[in-house]
């Protein structure tokens, strides 16, 4: 796409140069790049780092290769080239011979280009990863260049490999040659071109490498120990970045944001808590109802991450700040995933407040057309005080009257942008609590809500007897039906949910109703009664099946995830979870979670087949060794990774080139408090020391924005 010149002149820095001005690139692979790689300008070649280095300086011998060997450089004779195979199993295959023994390469694209370019006969340098067919060594796609002795010597440096795509090996540009482009790069910038960013004295403290230093090093190093420095210095300015952004928003709304003032505590809140609180509070709850007491009559806005296992007993923390809220003349709103869920909070909060004035409200997608009109007019004229509902409290056309308090509940399934969707719903913006499914790991929340301030419930209602959880295998499902029916027997009640991940899959479905027929086997009519809920059914039909089973009148609740987020059915003992092995430890949990609600001992059985893999082994171990939800969203980070976890995906602030929340947990707490400091002495950055940061930060949003332009 043409630059148009004024963008140029507002970032004059030579990072920002197109890519395709780069000598070696030009416009065909410019767009290459861009399309393959999104490489657009100088800079993110220069932040398109290697994913490892290679001492070229040695050269295998065919003969010494074992399997062992994982990327290796061959040098030989090409003495035969040819494509063989049809269709799918066409490719091209030479034979790269040494005075040791001979390798072949393989090739399955771009087959015509580099028949055209390989010489039977010469020599070449092979490099790439090495795989073995039918028990003989060979290399897919290797990188090839012409051999000549000389042309070895002189490189004793690691050498860098580039990540690439096979459309771009084929194309000129494997790994080794986007590492010339980098070279070339290199070649072209000064100190000045890449500032440092970070305050001198971090730097001196930690110590880190300077920033340019670190670029220089990260991609031809001149040793290990270099290359190690010049990679934890750039993870330490990713993170350090980041929670500087964050700490800038946080502190931001702190100081600038108007909020609205809930002055007091009134009449609504004392007399329900005297006289309806159905128990007394745990610690916790009412730590935190004491945190938000605090940031509701401070001014600003609340924007407050509250973390609880569950069952800790958020709901009603919400409850009471919404109640807080109509005391001080101001409406809320609790939204909340699933029709199921919302339908249950609003029935649980109708039945808390049934002796109390305050009007409250379901508005999900399925409200009918004449009680939707009703409710959105009592909305926006302000006689309705409390609005339960789901993605519907979003649309354009709820407009409050005077909206105070708006609670998300399990934020997994929200976007960040669903949740800003919420404030612009009133001039001043609302107060928001925002309600984890399950814990998420420390460094996740540092990162993922690093702008939200944090509340922690880490205690549950008292008189909770721990849920027994183990494993079985499908070969001894009925003595596990036995075990329900044992518990019924005692007038309990059973899940048993089965995996479908994909609603919409047909083959899920089949197996879902495979499943319910073989529960039907196993539990017939009219002894039992079973309900059933699925994604496939609308939302009367599984409410129908919900109510009949909170009233007792089915004792087995055959279901699909969806029932996974907030149902409460305290009489619900047992929870069996068909195909164990197909669920995520944090899933797992939530699943568990539906049961050990009330006064009596309840279990959890993880039901899977023979074959596991050694993750899956580790999740049902962790979910037999403790219910600590705590724990396992720590664990379930180590072993997923922070791209699997739900929700996170799309807040953006987890896009990190190099580090690890993971693996670098000790540099981001790091950041963090070097991030903080900094914020507490200097909230505007405007003192001299922190000038390069300050410079860097807004030179940033001017990058970002140009790669979106171009
Ligand atoms: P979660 O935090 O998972 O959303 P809920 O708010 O659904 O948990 O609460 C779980 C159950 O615990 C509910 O039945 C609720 O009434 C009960 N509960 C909440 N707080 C207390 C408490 N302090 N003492 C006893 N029971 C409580
Ligand atoms: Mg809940």
């Amino acid at each position: 796409m043409p630059l148009k010149p004024h963008h140029i002149s507002q970032f004059s820095s030579i990072l920002s140069n197109p890519i395709e001005y780069l000598k070696g690139v030009g416009p065909l692979k410019g767009d290459l790049l861009k399309k393959e790689l999104n490489i657009f300008i100088f800079n993110d070649l220069l932040e398109h780092f290697p994913f490892r280095h290679i001492d070229k300086t040695e050269i295998k011998k065919i003969g010494d290769i074992t399997p062992a060997s994982d990327f290796i450089q061959v040098a030989g004779k090409i003495v035969s080239c040819e494509i063989i195979g049809e269709k799918r199993g066409r490719r091209l295959v030479a034979e790269l011979r040494d005075d040791t023994g001979s390798l072949e390469l393989t090739w399955f694209q771009g087959i015509g280009w580099i028949q055209k370019n390989i010489q039977v006969g010469q020599s070449y340098l092979v490099f790439g990863k090495l795989s073995y067919f039918m028990g003989s060594p060979q290399i897919t796609h290797p990188e090839t260049e012409l051999f000549t002795p000389e042309k070895s010597e002189g490189k004793n440096y690691l050498e860098p490999v580039y990540p690439t795509t096979e459309k771009l090996k084929v194309r000129g540009l494997n790994g080794r040659q986007i590492g010339k482009l980098v070279q070339t790069l290199i070649g072209l910038l000064h100190e000045k071109d890449i500032p440092e960013n970070i305050p001198d004295d971090i730097i001196k403290q930690l110590p880190l490498l300077p920033r340019y230093e670190a670029y220089l090093n990260i991609h031809f190093p001149a040793n290990n120990e270099m290359y190690e420095k010049a990679l934890t210095r750039l993870k330490f300015e990713e993170l350090f970045l980041a929670q500087v952004r964050l700490g800038l928003i946080r502190s931001n709304r702190h100081r600038y944001s108007k909020g609205i003032v809930f002055e007091q505590v009134g009449e609504l809140f004392h007399t329900f808590y005297k006289s309806w609180l159905p128990f007394e509070l745990t610690g916790a709850q009412k730590r935190v109802l004491k945190e938000i007491r605090q940031d509701t009559a401070r001014g600003f806005q609340m924007n407050r991450l509250l973390q609880g296992d569950v069952g800790s007993g958020k709901t009603i923390v919400a409850l009471l700040c919404m109640l807080l809220a109509a005391d001080n003349g101001y409406q809320s709103c609790m939204m909340a995933p699933t029709e199921i869920l919302a339908q249950q909070h609003y029935d649980n909060i109708r039945e808390l407040l049934k002796d109390m004035p305050v009007e409250t409200g379901l508005l999900t997608g399925s409200t009918k057309k004449a009680r939707r009109r009703e409710l959105l007019s009592k909305v926006a004229d302000g006689s309705l005080h409390i609005l339960t509902g789901t993605h519907a409290l979003i649309e354009d056309q709820v407009q409050f009257n005077k909206l105070g308090f708006a609670v998300v509940d399990e934020q997994h399934r929200f976007g960040v942008a669903q949740r800003a969707k919420l404030w612009e719903k009133s001039e001043i913006p609302p107060h928001m609590l925002v309600m984890t499914a399950t814990p998420i790991p420390r460094t996740l929340a540092m990162t993922a809500y690093g702008d939200l301030d944090y509340s922690i419930m880490d205690e549950l209602p008292p008189g909770r007897i721990p849920i027994t959880t183990v494993h079985r295998y499908e070969t001894v499902r009925s003595q596990v039906m036995d075990f329900i029916k044992a518990e019924i027997l005692k007038g309990r009640q059973a899940y048993i949910i089965f995996p479908l991940i994909e609603e919409s899959e047909k083959m899920n479905y089949e197996n879902l109703m495979k499943g319910y027929e073989n529960v039907k086997a196993y539990f017939p009519e009219p002894k039992y009664w079973i309900s059933m809920v699925h994604g496939k059914m609308n939302a009367a039909q599984k409410d129908a099946n919900m109510q009949r089973f909170i009233q007792k009148d089915t004792q087995i609740m055959v279901s699909t995830t969806v029932i996974e987020v907030g149902v409460n059915v305290p009489n619900a003992t047992v929870m069996v979870i068909e195909s164990a092995e197909k669920f995520g430890l944090s899933q797992l949990h939530q699943l568990r979670g539906r049961v050990g609600r009330g006064g009596e001992k309840s279990y959890c059985i993880l039901l899977t087949g023979n074959k596991l893999t050694a993750d899956a082994r580790e999740r049902l171990k962790m979910m037999c060794a403790t219910n600590d939800g705590f724990i396992i969203a720590e664990k379930d980070l180590e072993i997923r990774g922070p791209g699997d976890i739900e929700g996170t995906r799309q807040s953006g602030m987890l896009n990190f080139k190099l580090a690890s929340i993971v693996q670098d947990k000790h540099l981001l707490d790091l950041a963090k408090q070097y991030a903080e400091n900094i914020l507490n002495d200097d909230p505007e950055l405007g003192m001299a020391v922190n000038l390069k940061l300050k410079n860097y930060l807004q030179h940033q949003k001017g990058q970002t924005l140009w790669s979106k332009i171009s």
